[in-house]
This record gives C-alpha cells, structure tokens and sequence, in this order.
C-alpha cells in the first residue's frame, strides 16, 4: 500500500506528495535501495539521466509485482542533451535504461541560461507528452526569470519545478511564483543532505515534543507547506522513518521557529550561472 497521499498536478496526474530521491545510488546498489523503499511503501522514484542509477532503479521496478499504473517514475535530461533533436533521443535512451514504456513525469534538469536552448528542449518535452510516452513534464532548477519565459514561449505550463528546498533555503519567491501559476514545488535536498541541518537546536527541540526524529519534523513541515519531497537514504531503518510521517502535525508554533531556519543559503550550484554540461 502507498503510505504517501497524492497532489494533483495541473494536468489532473496525481503525483504522491512524498518520494524516493536516488541521487549519488550508485547503479550497482540503486535496484536493492529502491526495492526497500517499494516495500516500505514508497510510489514514487526520482533519479536521473546523470545519476547513471536508471536502469538499476529500473530493474527494482520490474522486480517488484506493483503495477505500473501505481508507480510514478521521474527522470531528468541532463544539460549535454538540450535542443530538440538530442532531447527525443536522450529520452528514448533514458526509457531503454530503466525499462518503461513511458515515464510519468520528464524534468529538464537545468535550465542552462547561458547555453539558451530550454525553450527548444521544451518543445520537445511537449511532443513526448503529447505522443503519451510521459504523463506530465516539467523542470527542475529554473528561477521565476526561465519559467516566465518558457510560459510565454510555450503552450504547456511546466506541472512541476523540482528545486533545492529545505529550512536553510526556504525558497519563498519562487514557491509564491509557482502558485501563481499552478505549478508544483518540488524539494530537492529536502533534508539539507542531512548533518548540519538535522542538528539544528530548534529541529531537535520539535522532534523532542513528538517523540520523532528532526528528519521527520523537517519533512512535516514540507507537507504542511504543500511541498512535494523526495528524501534519499539507502539506509533501510532511514527509508522507513522517512515515510512514516503522516500521523502527526507541526503546530504553529513549531512551523514559525522551523521559518526562523531560512539562512537563504545554498548547498548545491546557483541555476542563474551553473552551466555544466
Ligand atoms: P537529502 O536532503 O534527501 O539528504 C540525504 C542525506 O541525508 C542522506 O544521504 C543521509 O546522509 C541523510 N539522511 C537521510 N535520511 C535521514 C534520516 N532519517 N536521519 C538522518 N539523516 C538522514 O539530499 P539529496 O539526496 O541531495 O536530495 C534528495 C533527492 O533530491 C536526490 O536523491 C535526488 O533525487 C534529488 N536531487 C535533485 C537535484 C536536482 O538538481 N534536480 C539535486 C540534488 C538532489
């Protein structure tokens, strides 16, 4: 059974609020690590091009007896694969890696502002959309400045913006942006990668009251703002309590001193200069 409730996308997919981030699995390990958090209750799976983890996360799907229609596979292009022609053919190697006839959600990974070439991958994501081999596209990493343009440059509203989110960066301008415009927020780093955040006297404190960890507190407090979160461990006991935090609340109190955490610091690269191909 999926222990994560679902969001709607703006396309009417259902999209669960809470899933399995494989970032830096190495591929050899990510069918084991996807396959616990399958039977721990996970549906959703987001990896790659880059990562060079899809096809083990692939072979964790076929392994396991869900039907397809209960998973949902994220995957990424990665930047060397802009422009039309190469998008098509980056994603049909991406489904030939992991297996799938089609994937449910197709993320530009980067929108690559020096390079200018999202507009132009972006209409291929909306032929790969529109042939029914993705459920819904989007992109990951794109300040307010690269989906205004894309909005006004294309026909199709991107369903999601997966970007770094967590109490050191609480990303309020973009996250007001994407409301705006019916697009989904996406945590990537929900948890801040762990140490240094998951120490923070105040996330201790919180886990204290409830008797949870400050991972859980820190991904409750993505739900109850509406985020949609994909926290990795390949830790079993850690893939579990990841998911496990849908039988309690944060109250107010507790949502305004996690608020108190927002340093507006990143950990990974800054989108309006990283071009690395
Ligand atoms: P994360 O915030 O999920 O932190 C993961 C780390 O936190 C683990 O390696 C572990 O050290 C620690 N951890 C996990 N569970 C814990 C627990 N219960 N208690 C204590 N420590 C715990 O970081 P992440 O892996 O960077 O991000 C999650 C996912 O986001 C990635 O796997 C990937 O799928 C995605 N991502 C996307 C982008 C992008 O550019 N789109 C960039 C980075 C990550």
């Amino acid at each position: 059974m999926s222990k994560a409730p679902s969001i709607t996308l703006n396309n009417g997919v259902a999209m669960p609020q809470l899933g399995f981030g494989v970032w830096q699995v190495p591929d050899d390990e990510a069918a084991k690590a996807v396959g616990t958090a399958l039977d721990a209750g996970y549906r959703s799976i987001d990896t790659a091009a880059i990562y060079e983890n899809e096809k083990g996360t692939g072979q964790a799907i076929a392994a396991s007896d869900l039907p397809r229609e209960e998973l949902f596979v994220t995957t990424k292009l990665w930047n060397s694969e802009q422009g039309y022609d190469a998008t098509l053919r980056a994603f049909d190697a991406s489904l030939g890696r992991l297996g799938l006839e089609y994937v449910d959600l197709y993320l530009i990974h980067w929108p690559l502002p020096s390079k200018d070439v999202y507009v132009e991958t972006y209409k291929a994501f909306e032929k790969i959309l529109a042939d029914g081999r993705a459920r819904a596209i989007g992109v990951s990493n794109f300040l307010p400045e690269h989906l205004e343009r894309l909005i006004g440059e294309t026909s199709i509203v991107p369903a999601v913006n997966q970007i770094e989110l967590h109490p050191h960066l609480q990303q309020a301008e973009s996250r007001a942006f994407h409301a705006r415009h019916g697009i989904a927020t996406e945590a990537w780093s929900p948890l801040g990668q762990g140490k240094g955040l998951l120490d923070s006297p105040a996330l201790v404190a919180i886990a204290r009251k409830y008797d949870r960890t400050p991972a859980q507190v820190v991904l409750r407090w993505h739900l109850q703002a509406g985020n949609v979160v994909i926290p990795k461990s390949v830790t079993p006991s850690r893939i579990r309590e990841n998911i496990d935090v849908f039988d309690f609340a944060l109250d107010a109190d507790d949502l305004a001193a996690v608020a108190a955490l927002d340093e507006g610091r990143r950990l990974g690269p800054d989108p309006a200069t990283y071009d690395v191909c």
